[in-house]
């Protein structure tokens, strides 16, 4: 692996995600300058206030002046737009990655955007985050031992996927490959579907006449299961709109569970009831996989 240092790293979106990119790298001691892109200014003063950035570039082409590496962390929905602008201005050497939760429509607006210059491009997706939104909940240690799931093209340059790894590994996290298709399906199942759930049973039960007195009563457990329900709707929105065909398949598989649930209830089926839950427990307290 090249021993990475940057010269100049640009973040397009410096929220959670982006800025503890570059906090990290500054942590790390792997990036002499780094400039921000945003949308919104008060953000983007924040990051500069705590240190995460160097410099607000009031454009792309700014931005990417001198930069050897440039993150896009915004928005799936977004991200199109983005590296339209990158695009326009991209240096040669700059190789470009991004941090999408979704990967298919990510390496779609990638090759639109980005015609031969999408061999400078390295999907990624850091599997590490919080309900947290924007530079003031930016860390360091986010990606500290977490999985960073790439998903080169083909015409992917190796160099552009060797500095991407290198970066990742400098926050401390573990690099994997995947196909785009693979990375949609699984986690469509093990966190779009989860975050869809949550949101609508929050949603079903503060439509009710009586969400007052049932929030007021909601204990530990509600807290548990609903925390993700206080993620950002925009960018949960953009997720799922992106996902929408592996996340429908998900939904269904969960209805298909869900009425089986129902039906062992409705015929007060105690055996059946209890292997679920049973062999639910089993799999939730199994140590998760190791993954190569
Ligand atoms: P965030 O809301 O904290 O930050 C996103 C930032 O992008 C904001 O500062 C916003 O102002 C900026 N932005 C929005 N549109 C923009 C545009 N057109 N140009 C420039 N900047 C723009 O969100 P986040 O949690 O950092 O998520 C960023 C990306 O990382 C998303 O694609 C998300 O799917 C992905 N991701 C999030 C998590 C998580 O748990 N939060 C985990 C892994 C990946």
């Amino acid at each position: 692996m090249p021993a990475l240092t940057l010269h100049k790293l640009a973040v397009f979106g410096v929220g959670l995600i982006g800025g503890s990119f570059a906090a990290a790298l500054r942590a790390a001691g792997l990036v002499h300058r780094v400039a921000g892109v945003g949308r919104s200014r008060d953000n983007l003063e924040r990051a500069a206030a705590l240190g995460l950035i160097d410099e607000i570039a009031e454009d792309a082409a700014t931005a990417l002046d001198g930069s050897d590496l440039a993150l896009v962390a915004v928005p799936v929905r977004q991200t199109e737009a983005v590296l339209e602008r990158i695009g326009a201005h991209l240096p040669p050497a700059c190789v470009v990655t991004d941090a999408g939760s979704t990967k298919q429509d990510v390496v779609a607006a990638a090759r639109r955007t980005l015609g031969p210059r999408a061999a400078q491009f390295v999907p990624g997706h850091p599997i590490a985050g919080a309900e947290l939104s924007g530079a003031q909940a930016a860390a360091p240690t986010l990606f500290r031992d977490r999985l960073v799931v790439l998903t080169p093209l083909p015409e992917t340059e190796p160099r552009a996927c060797a500095v991407v790894e290198a970066a990742w590994r400098g926050c401390g996290a573990r690099p994997v490959q995947m196909t785009p298709q693979r990375h949609d399906q699984v986690f469509g199942a093990v966190s779009h579907l989860p975050h869809a759930l949550a949101f609508a049973l929050v949603h079903m039960l503060a439509e009710r006449a009586d969400a007052q007195e049932l929030f007021a009563f909601a204990g530990a457990g509600f807290r548990d299961f609903t925390r993700i329900a206080g993620s950002s709707p925009e960018m949960w929105r953009d997720i799922c709109l992106a996902n929408r065909d592996a996340l429908g398949v998900e939904i269904a598989a969960f209805q298909r569970s869900l009425a089986a649930l129902a039906a062992h209830l409705e015929r007060g089926d105690a055996q059946a009831v209890e292997r679920l839950f049973e062999a639910a427990r089993a799999a939730r307290r199994r140590p998760p996989p190791g993954v190569e």
